[in-house]
């Protein structure tokens, strides 16, 4: 609970100035990792601008930094003598609409998050910094009046005394319209750029004239897409429901199989909201936002597109947020953080792949961009369409009992039928390197085909386990209750949940034999054993060691799309958005860990992830055929999967986790504690056991308590780490129970270097 919200304070006003106005008081998000909200008298010029959603410049403690103002108000509970002034308000207009910033504050209540650190996840990092977004859009060029070759030498002597000057006149030639943070950064002032605004030689400009305004509605559709696919009538159903009412919410699950057109029925609703006038906000997983991707819709709009992801630089970001922010992009793409880009007309948002992980922010704000976005498509009155061939079993559910409406899309669009999974006992037969008998048989035969294979390993690396065959030793991580992974190139021991590594021992630390043996696969493993048995095919390697580089991933992408027989090898990096159509074989070595997994979405997930990779198969007019090894084929989730669908195996989940009262039954909440030593994680999480259990005693705050219990990973990163679990049937009484828990726990003085979190929905347990 914030501090603005305790009544129980008592209030006193403040006679502001000696005017005869009526007191204001700022209610402030700031970027600190307390839970309220800070009070603040209004600056002592210049409060005009000041509205909830405008920044300002405060004091805070000994330092200036950048808050968001949450509301203007007359009374404050802080005592006058303690009261500072603002130094300035930074916006000229509020930056989030009311109902934006309502979400953002409802959503740090709910997910027990700073108010001040849900406003830093929400802005971009040189807004944050209190930048001006005006200064932001500013862009720096050599003039263009067709300046010849003969001007631009005139101009190169003139500075030929000044080679400062001489320096930015180049760049701005070479690399103009260059945004003004950006010449700031390669070390030119203000001053020099305005010397030369003054010859002449660089003009200013602002990045998108704001006078232009929106995006024309009426020429948003390009024209390179030639003519327009026909939709088949299952596609034209879900567009007809999705475009019937498209100024109102209404929430839909376009539940379709891969390849089954999702995309165009998006773009189709996307196309309405656009003659209207209104914007579309796209959010993809972290791993689907390519280029490709990016192509699809640029190509099929004429309006400015917008992409928001990680390999942005700072002002291309807030280019591309300011954008959004004024009207001008039709079009905005992002990553889960995008969920909060401000829309100046918003009309639609699509969750592309909503079953992905990626959409839970685990750490920090751990916020759910799917559930957030149900709301925010509430709050702002639009449609919002959640896309899956494989729907997580809460957006599932929410479809089967009427929340959400469920628009299926069961066939591909592609002339041959989906491929089903064959599975292949492995349980009693030898294995080469992982693969078994039948598996490189059929690999064989679609090469020699002229096909294309896809082998699946969630498992990067050469082997995930390095054994010592005397003495049984095996090399843990020093910081992690981990096996250490081998790296072949280059040859190292890697943790991968703590990043450390070290230098492939070639005796055991133990014994001294020089016996030590990989156990286990992994890409790099798979990828050289491949190579051997297929020496005159090429074996293309994806995986996040492989595509560390910018181009890594498309340039692997671009060799299949090629044409020519290969091996695709890779992680589950393969298995999100990706058309392969000349992949007629799917192996998938081992999915067995995802059956007996400790977290009770580990057969879900398993099953995403199978039924995704199968998708890449026979997209296009050749038949595929996927092969799953497995050592237990008669395991009912194997046999669903092979014999049935991904949604019979999902009704089926949905019925084991009403019966363990599991979500989305029930609802869950995660306290995480994590300390050097195992004894003062373990004496917190008590602690905050304790209090859990005095708090369930009152009826309207009982949950159901699991732990203090170790995590299922107990030390990672040299830290070991203890959690608490807490359920209930009803989500009010969870969150009631977690407001006074953590305001509690808020009060407890913290031994040193302990942590701890509070984790509302968790989407992974570890
Ligand atoms: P999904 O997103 O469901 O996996 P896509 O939207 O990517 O599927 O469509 C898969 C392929 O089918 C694309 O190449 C797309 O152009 C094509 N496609 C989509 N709808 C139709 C249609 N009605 N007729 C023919 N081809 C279609
Ligand atoms: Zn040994
Ligand atoms: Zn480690």
């Amino acid at each position: 609970m914030t501090q603005e919200n305790n009544t129980e304070q008592t209030t006193q006003s403040l006679e502001f100035g000696a005017s005869c106005t009526s007191p204001v008081f700022y209610r402030v998000a700031v970027p600190s990792p307390l839970r309220r909200a800070f009070d603040y008298l209004p600056p002592k010029v210049g409060a005009l601008a000041a509205q909830p959603g405008t920044r300002i410049r405060i004091p805070f403690g000994a330092r200036k930094v950048t808050g968001v103002i949450l509301d203007i108000v007359t009374e404050t509970d802080v005592p006058p003598a303690k009261l500072r002034h603002a130094d300035s308000v930074l916006d000229a207009a509020p930056l989030f609409s009311p109902e934006l910033l309502a979400l953002l504050r409802w959503a740090a209540d709910y997910y027990q998050c700073p108010i001040g650190e849900v406003f830093a996840a929400a802005l971009p990092a040189r807004l944050r910094a209190g930048e001006s977004i005006e200064a932001a859009q500013e862009r720096w060029r050599a003039p263009q009046n067709e300046a010849s070759k003969q001007e631009q030498d005139a101009a190169c002597s003139l500075l030929s005394r000044s080679p400062r000057q001489l320096a930015l006149y180049t760049l701005l030639l070479n690399n103009g319209p260059a945004p003004t943070a950006d010449i700031l950064t390669a070390g030119f002032g203000r001053p020099m750029l305005r010397k030369l605004q003054e010859r002449g030689l660089a003009e200013c400009l602002w990045e998108q004239p704001a006078a232009k305004g929106a995006f024309d509605p009426n020429n948003s559709l390009g024209d390179s897409q030639g003519p327009p696919l026909t939709l088949n009538a299952d596609q034209s159903g879900a567009v007809a429901a999705i475009t019937a009412k498209p100024t109102t919410f209404d929430c839909f699950l376009l539940d379709g199989v891969t390849g089954s057109g999702k995309t165009e029925v998006y773009m189709r609703a996307m196309a309405q909201q656009l003659s209207l006038g209104r914007q579309c906000l796209v959010l993809i997983p972290e791993i689907g936002l390519t280029p490709q991707t990016i192509a699809r819709f640029t190509e099929r709009f004429r309006c400015p597109v917008v992409a928001l992801h990680s390999s942005l630089n700072e002002s291309e970001r807030l280019s591309a947020w300011a954008r959004a922010r004024d009207g001008s992009a039709g079009v905005v793409i992002g990553t889960r953080s995008a969920l909060f880009t401000p829309l100046a007309k918003p009309g639609i948002l699509i969750i592309d792949e909503e079953h992905d992980s990626s959409f839970k922010q685990q750490d920090g704000f751990r916020y759910s961009a799917r559930d957030l976005a149900v709301m925010r498509a509430h709050a702002e009155g639009m449609p919002i369409v959640l896309g899956s061939a494989t729907p997580s079993l809460e957006t599932l559910h929410n479809a089967l009992v009427g929340k959400f409406r469920h628009l299926r899309l069961p066939h591909s669009t592609a002339v041959m039928p989906r491929a089903a999974i064959e599975l292949v006992d492995v349980s009693e037969k030898p294995l080469q390197e992982g693969f078994s008998e039948a598996a490189l048989t059929r690999l064989k035969q679609h090469l020699d085909n002229g096909n294309q294979c896809l082998v699946f390993i969630n498992r990067r690396g050469y082997a995930p386990v390095l054994n010592c065959t005397t003495c049984g030793w095996s090399f843990e991580c020093n910081d992690c209750i981990a096996q250490m992974t081998v790296h072949r190139t280059p040859p190292r021991l890697r943790c991968h949940h703590c990043g450390v590594s070290v230098a492939l021992p070639r005796i055991c630390p133990h014994c001294k034999s020089a016996t030590l043996d990989t156990v286990g696969l992994g890409t790099q493993k798979a990828e050289s054993f491949l190579q051997r048995q297929f020496p005159n095919t090429p074996v293309i390697r994806v995986d996040r060691d492989s595509t560390r580089g910018k181009e890594g991933l498309s340039n692997a992408l671009a060799r299949v799309e090629g044409g020519e027989p290969c091996i695709l090898l890779g992680t589950q990096m393969l298995a999100k958005g990706h058309h392969f159509p000349n992949i007629t074989l799917v192996i998938i070595l081992d999915a067995d860990g995802g059956l007996f997994s400790a977290d009770f979405r580990g057969q879900e997930q398993m099953a995403q992830l199978v039924t995704q990779v199968a998708g890449r198969a026979g997209r296009a007019e050749r038949a595929g055929e996927v092969l799953l090894q497995t050592k237990h084929a008669t395991h009912e989730t194997l046999q669903a999967l092979s014999n049935e669908s991904y949604a019979q195996f999902s009704q089926r989940q949905l019925s084991q986790r009403k019966l363990a009262s599991l979500p989305p039954f029930a609802h869950l909440a995660l306290l995480r504690v994590d300390a050097p030593d195992p004894a003062s994680a373990t004496h917190f999480a008590e602690t905050a056991a304790q209090l859990s259990v005095q708090l369930s005693k009152d009826p309207r705050l009982a949950v159901d308590l699991i732990g203090p219990m170790p995590a299922p990973m107990e030390k990672r990163a040299g830290r070991f780490r203890v959690q608490l679990q807490l359920k209930s049937e009803r989500r009010g009484r969870l969150q009631d129970h977690l407001n006074y828990l953590v305001a509690n726990l808020d009060q407890v003085k913290l031994p040193p270097r302990l942590r701890w979190s509070v984790d509302v929905d968790p989407q992974d347990m570890i």
